[in-house]
């Protein structure tokens, strides 16, 4: 299984980290240790001093797939769920500054949070609303219509690229409004009707 990420699909969110709004969905991969599930605690890692939440919808392969045209994209996943995709922004940073890649910063274990998973046959996919609690504060408030490249776009490039398998997760970017978490932080994310996960940051 694995597991691969876009970023800046949110135009709001690139640009409050400066980065340009890209033309091409920008992908990075984490491994399968980075899984954390089942609400879980997620424990700091030491080696940084600024881990950030970043609230997205992942979507599950059901079916194996490459060079998939978009048409066809929605048949090759049934379910999703809200995830975090955790970053260690201090290294990304510093990484970024060097050119280089991002793994240490972002596909460390447990970087990589799942809610539960559900049905996509309830939901409207193209306009979801989801959102992001840190400790009853609202953090991050989302809205799949404002992705720069839509779930079916991003399943169509990244299966020219990667072939795609059952079990494969997508992350599909982060809203604008990430920020660090601490020891003691309670995150939850929901859409307006169901909670998808709900861990403590120790
Ligand atoms: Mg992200």
């Amino acid at each position: 299984m694995k597991i691969i990420c876009i970023g800046r699909n949110y135009g709001a969110h690139a640009k409050e980290l400066g980065n340009e709004v890209p033309d091409k969905p920008v992908i990075f991969c984490k491994p399968d240790t980075a899984v954390l599930k089942n609400n879980e605690p997620f424990y700091l890692p030491n080696f940084s001093k600024d881990i950030h939440h970043e609230i997205e919808v992942v979507v599950k392969i059901d079916k194996m797939g490459k060079s998939i045209a978009p048409q066809f994209a929605h048949k090759y996943y049934s379910e999703f769920t809200l995830g975090i995709d955790f970053t260690a922004r201090d290294l990304q940073t510093e990484l970024k500054g060097k050119g280089l890649p991002w793994e240490l910063a972002k596909a460390f274990d447990h970087s990589a949070v799942l809610g539960e998973f559900v049905k996509k046959d309830n939901y409207d996919l193209n306009q979801l609303d989801f959102n992001l609690y840190k400790n009853d504060a609202l953090v991050q408030h989302g809205n799949t219509k404002d992705m720069l490249f839509s779930i079916d776009a991003i399943i169509s490039f990244v299966s020219f690229y990667f072939t795609l398998k059952t079990g494969d997760l997508i992350f599909t970017g982060t809203p604008a409004g990430v920020g660090a978490v601490g020891i003691g932080d309670r995150l939850i994310g929901k859409t307006e009707a169901v909670e998808f996960f709900n861990f403590e940051v120790k």
